[in-house]
C-alpha cells in the first residue's frame, strides 16, 4: 500500500494591488482536516484523495493554506507559513512513498518573487532526492524554472472559466501512482512564450485558447505522455517568469515531449492580439447603457478581488454620479471605513459618506449621501466554487438610484452570491457592477441585454498596458508590440 503526502499552499496575487495580504488571510488546513475539509469536493486537493483513497492509498495529510486573490504577501507572513509547511514534512521523511502538492502557482511575496520555487526547493531538501513529486496548477499559475527542478511532474487546469478542480487533482493523483507503482520516469519540456493574454478568447469552451487545450488534452491522452498543459499566467503577478508557457511530461520520451510543446506554442503565437481583451471606455459604457432597456451587466475586470484587485474601486459608480445615470444600479465594495460608518449609525440612518479609495489610492473617493438598509456579518458560499466567503461586516446602502454591498474585507464576485447573501437579486436592477473578468453564463450573460467590459482603472485591469510592470522579462506583448517569438525548449 503506497503512503502518499498531500499537501499545498494556493494564492494568486496582483503586484498592482497596494493592500498586502496576511498569514491570517489564509484557511489553514492541518493533518486529518486536510482530509475532511477535501472530501468529496470539486478542489484539487478533494480530487486527489479521493483518487488515492480508490488506489487504496494510505495518504499523510499534513498542512494545506488557501488564500483567496489579494495584494502581495507580506514576507513575514509567508516565512511563517513556509516553516509550518516545511516542518509539516519533517516527521514523514523516509517513509513516504510520493508526494502531492496542491499549488496554485502566481504567489508573490514583498521579497520572494516565486515563493511556490522556493518551497519545492525546501521541500526536496527535506523529502529527498528519490520520493517523487508531482504538482497541480492554476491554468493562471506561474510555472518556474525551479519549480520544475524540484517536482518530478506538473499538472494544470484544462478549463477557463475554471471547473475541473477535481479533475485537476485526480489527474496529478494518477500521475504520481504511475510514477510510485508503474516505475514511470518523467521527463519534462516547456516553452515559454512572451506573451500575456487576456479577455473572452480565453474561455476554454468558447474562444481561440480552447484550441491549446485541445491539444493538451490530446497528447495527455497518447501512450507515453504523463501530463500536457498550456498555462496563461496571471498577468498581474509580476514576476521575473511571468509569461505564458506550454509543458509536456512523458515517460522517458524528450524528443515527444518537446515536438508537443512547440506544437501548442506554435500554434498560440499568432492568436496573441486576437486574445486581448476588447474594453470599452468608462465614459462611452456609462452613457451607451444610459441609452438601454437593460438589464445591464458592467463588467469591472479591473477591481477583479477574484484576480488579486483591492474591490475598493469606484470607478464606475462615480462616472454614473457624474453622468446622472438614469437607471438603477447595484454595486459591490470593499471598504472597511464606509462600512464601520454605516455600523456607527446604525440601520434606517442617513449618512454623509466618502465611497471608495480607502484602500486603493488610485480612486478618489466618491461623497455620497447613503441611507442604511441592512447590516450582516455572515459568511457565505460561492454559487459556483467550494470557496466560503468571509466578508466580515457587510452594509446595505442606498443612495438615489444606487445600492451599494459594502464589505469589510473583499470577497470573490465570480457568481451573484454576495448579492443574494444581503437579500438583494441583480434581476431587480437594471444594472450590476460585475467585478470579475467572467462569470459562468447563468449568472449574467444568460439574461442580460449587455455584459459591457470596461476599461476602468485598477490593479487587475485587463487593460494590459496600463498596470506598470517592471520585473517580468522584457520583450512581451502586448506590453511591447514588437515582441518576438524564438522559441527555446528547457528540458527537466
Ligand atoms: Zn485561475
Amino acid at each position: 500500500m503506497p503512503r502518499i503526502l498531500v499537501t499545498g499552499c494556493e494564492q494568486e496575487i496582483s503586484t498592482f494591488n497596494p493592500v498586502l495580504c496576511l498569514y491570517d488571510f489564509f484557511t489553514i488546513l492541518r493533518g486529518e482536516e486536510l482530509i475532511t475539509g477535501n472530501r468529496g469536493k470539486n478542489s484539487t486537493a478533494g480530487g486527489a484523495i479521493a483518487e488515492f483513497e480508490s488506489a487504496g492509498c494510505e495518504i499523510v495529510p499534513t498542512w494545506h493554506a488557501q488564500g483567496d486573490a489579494a495584494g502581495p504577501l507580506e514576507h513575514a507572513s509567508f516565512v511563517r507559513m513556509a516553516t509550518e509547511f516545511l516542518d509539516a514534512l519533517k516527521p514523514h521523511a523516509g517513509k513516504i512513498d510520493g508526494a502531492y502538492f496542491s499549488l496554485h502557482g502566481s504567489m508573490g511575496t514583498t521579497e520572494e518573487l516565486d515563493p511556490e520555487g522556493y518551497l519545492l526547493q525546501e521541500a526536496r531538501k527535506i523529502l529527498g532526492e528519490s520520493v517523487p513529486i508531482v504538482i497541480s496548477l492554476d491554468l493562471h499559475g506561474v510555472l518556474t524554472a525551479r519549480m520544475m527542478r524540484h517536482a518530478n511532474a506538473v499538472t494544470s487546469y484544462h478549463t477557463y472559466p475554471h471547473v475541473d478542480f477535481a479533475d485537476t487533482g485526480r489527474r496529478a493523483a494518477k500521475l504520481l501512482l504511475r510514477i510510485v507503482n508503474d516505475g514511470a520516469s518523467p521527463v519534462g519540456v516547456r516553452v515559454r512564450v512572451p506573451a500575456l493574454v487576456r479577455g473572452n478568447e480565453l474561455i476554454t469552451e468558447t474562444g481561440l485558447f480552447g484550441s491549446q487545450i485541445r491539444q493538451a488534452k490530446a497528447l495527455e491522452r497518447a501512450p507515453g505522455v504523463l501530463s500536457a498543459g498550456f498555462l496563461i499566467c496571471n498577468p498581474f503577478t509580476d514576476v521575473p517568469e511571468l509569461c505564458s508557457q506550454a509543458f509536456v511530461y512523458t515517460d522517458g520520451d524528450a524528443d515527444a515531449a518537446e515536438r508537443g510543446a512547440l506544437e501548442m506554442t506554435a500554434a498560440f503565437w499568432p492568436n496573441r492580439a486576437r486574445m486581448q481583451a476588447a474594453l470599452v471606455g468608462l465614459e462611452e459604457a456609462v452613457s451607451r447603457a444610459a441609452g438601454m432597456r437593460g438589464p445591464v451587466a458592467f463588467t469591472d475586470a479591473a477591481d477583479a478581488t477574484s484576480s488579486g484587485a483591492s474591490g475598493n474601486s469606484n470607478a464606475i459608480v462615480s462616472e454614473m454620479v457624474r453622468q446622472s445615470y438614469p437607471h438603477t444600479v447595484l454595486a459591490p465594495i470593499a471598504d472597511p471605513p464606509l462600512v464601520a460608518m454605516a455600523y456607527a449609525a446604525g440601520v434606517g440612518s442617513r449618512i454623509n459618506a466618502r465611497v471608495g479609495g480607502s484602500l486603493d489610492p488610485r480612486y478618489k473617493p466618491l461623497d455620497m449621501e447613503l441611507e442604511v438598509v441592512s447590516l450582516s456579518e455572515a459568511s457565505f458560499d460561492l454559487e459556483t466554487w467550494v470557496f466560503r466567503q468571509f466578508p466580515g461586516r457587510t452594509a446595505v446602502l442606498r443612495g438615489g438610484k444606487v445600492t451599494l454591498v459594502a464589505t469589510t474585507k473583499p470577497v470573490m464576485h465570480v457568481d451573484r452570491a454576495l448579492f443574494f447573501a444581503n437579500g438583494l437579486d441583480p434581476k431587480d436592477f437594471h444594472s450590476t457592477v460585475v467585478k470579475s473578468p467572467h462569470c459562468e453564463p447563468q449568472f449574467f450573460n444568460d439574461w442580460v441585454e449587455e455584459n459591457i467590459n470596461v476599461d476602468a482603472p485598477g490593479a487587475t485591469s485587463a487593460n494590459l498596458r496600463s498596470l506598470g510592470h517592471t520585473v517580468c522579462a522584457r520583450p512581451m506583448y502586448p506590453l511591447d508590440e514588437d515582441a518576438k517569438f524564438n522559441p527555446v525548449v528547457e528540458r527537466y
